[in-house]
C-alpha cells in the first residue's frame, strides 16, 4: 500500500482508506471495444458487414470514402466496387428548400412516416459549404433526433467542405452503401441557395422542392431552374393562420408550372401543401413519391435516367480525378502561382499561360 502522510498519528481522525487507491474501471471494457472500433477493417470486412446492415461498419466505410488518405481511398473504391452489385434497388429523392423552410422538421415526419411502414431510410446530405468541426447547418447532431435514434434509420451529415463536385461524388458513392446494407429509401437534403440542387438531381429519381407560404408573390427569388428540375413542389407550414397563404401558394405554382414545357418523364408536377410540424398531410407527399416511381417504372424513363445518371458520373469523375492529377503535380503547384501573376500584370496572355502549364504537366507525366 502506498504511504499516505495522511495517516500518520500527527493528523489522527484522518484515514485513507484501502481501496480507494485503484478505483476500477467503471466499465472494464471499455478500452477493449473502443480499441475494436478503431480496427483497421479489409475491404471484404466493411462488404460483409455492410451487407449484413450492420451500421457502425456502413457509418466507418462513409468515414473511409470521405478520408483525404490515398491508402483509405483504394480501400473505399475496392468496397463500393464489390457493393455495386447490390445496390440500386432503392427509391432516391432529393430534397431541397431555402434555410428555414422546414427541411429537416419535413424529413423528419416523413421519415417517421416510412418507418412506421418498415422501410428502412438513410438520411444524406450535400452542403459543399459545411464543415463539420463548425457545426454545418446540415451537420448538426440535434437535427432529426428522432429519425437519428431509430434503428431503421441511417442519418449522415454532408462530406465536409470541398469542392461542390467532390461533395456530391462522396454523397453518390454513400448512396451505394446505404442500398447495400439494405436502405430502400434514401433522401439527400441540400439547401436550396446554389448549384448543389444540380448536383442532387443528377443522383436522385424524385426531385422535392420545399416552399412556404409567404405574402405576396411566391415566385420571387425561386430560380426558374429549381423549379424546373422539381418533380413535387410541397408549401409546408400548411397550419394554423397560414392555411389561406398556403392555398394561395399552391394555386399560384400550380399555374407557373403550366408555363414550363412537359417534362421528360412525361409526369405532371404536382403541388401540394401539408404541415411537417404537425405532421399533416405527410401520407399524401409520399404517396405522391409512389405514384412517381409506379408512372416512371412503367413507362421506362425511371431506368433511362437512371442509365443517364450513371454516364453523367462517370464523365463527372474523370473531369475531377484529372483536375485533382493536374493540380495536386508538384510541377504545376510550383509554377501555377507564378504563371497566374503573368496573366494578371499582362506579362503572358491567358490562352499562352494555360498551354505552357498544361504541357508541363504532360511532360512531368512522361517522366
Ligand atoms: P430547415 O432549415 O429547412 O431545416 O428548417 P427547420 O426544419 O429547421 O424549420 C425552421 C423553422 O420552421 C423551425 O422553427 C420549425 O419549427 C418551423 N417549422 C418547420 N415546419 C413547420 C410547420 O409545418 N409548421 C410551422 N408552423 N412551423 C414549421
Amino acid at each position: 500500500m502506498t504511504k499516505h502522510i495522511e495517516n500518520e498519528e500527527c493528523y489522527g481522525g484522518l484515514t485513507v482508506n484501502k481501496g480507494i487507491e485503484q478505483p476500477p474501471a467503471v466499465n472494464p471494457y471499455l478500452k477493449k471495444s473502443r480499441r475494436a472500433k478503431r480496427k483497421n477493417y479489409s475491404a471484404d470486412e466493411y462488404v460483409e458487414g455492410i451487407l449484413k446492415g450492420d451500421i457502425t461498419i456502413l457509418s466507418q466505410a462513409v468515414t473511409l470514402l470521405e478520408s483525404v488518405l490515398p491508402e483509405h481511398h483504394e480501400i473505399a473504391q475496392s468496397v463500393i466496387a464489390k457493393c455495386l452489385p447490390y445496390a440500386g434497388k432503392s427509391v432516391r429523392v432529393g430534397i431541397t428548400g431555402v434555410p428555414g423552410a422546414g427541411k429537416s422538421t419535413s424529413i423528419e415526419a416523413f421519415g417517421l412516416h416510412l418507418l412506421k411502414e418498415s422501410h428502412k431510410l438513410a438520411v444524406l446530405a450535400i452542403d459543399p459549404s459545411s464543415e463539420r468541426s463548425k457545426g454545418s447547418i446540415l451537420g448538426d447532431k440535434t437535427r432529426m433526433e428522432k429519425l437519428s435514434n431509430h434503428p431503421n434509420a441511417f442519418v449522415r451529415p454532408s462530406p465536409s467542405a470541398g469542392s461542390l463536385g467532390g461533395v456530391a461524388r462522396k454523397t453518390r458513392e454513400t448512396i451505394i452503401l446505404c442500398e447495400a446494407a439494405g436502405f430502400d429509401t434514401i433522401f439527400v437534403e441540400t439547401v436550396g441557395v446554389g448549384q448543389s440542387e444540380t448536383a442532387v438531381h443528377s443522383m436522385v429519381d424524385f426531385f422535392l422542392l420545399i416552399q412556404v407560404p409567404n405574402t405576396g408573390d411566391e415566385l420571387q427569388g425561386i430560380k426558374r431552374g429549381i423549379m424546373e428540375m422539381a418533380d413535387g413542389i410541397i408549401i409546408n407550414k400548411a397550419d394554423g393562420s397560414n392555411m389561406e397563404k398556403a392555398a394561395l401558394a399552391q394555386a399560384q405554382f400550380k399555374n407557373a408550372l403550366h408555363l414550363f414545357p412537359m417534362a421528360d418523364s412525361g409526369w405532371t408536377p404536382q403541388v401540394l401543401t401539408y404541415s411537417g410540424f404537425y405532421e399533416k398531410g405527410i401520407k399524401e407527399v409520399m404517396e405522391m413519391i409512389d405514384a412517381y416511381v409506379a408512372f416512371t417504372k412503367k413507362n421506362g424513363f425511371f431506368e433511362t435516367k437512371r442509365r443517364k445518371q450513371s454516364k453523367y458520373w462517370m464523365y463527372e469523375s474523370i473531369n475531377e480525378k484529372l483536375k485533382d492529377s493536374f493540380y495536386q503535380n508538384p510541377d504545376i503547384k510550383s509554377l501555377l502561382k507564378t504563371k497566374e501573376l503573368q496573366v494578371l500584370n499582362d506579362q503572358s496572355s491567358s490562352f499562352v499561360a494555360a498551354k505552357e502549364l498544361l504541357d508541363l504537366y504532360f511532360i512531368s507525366l512522361k517522366k
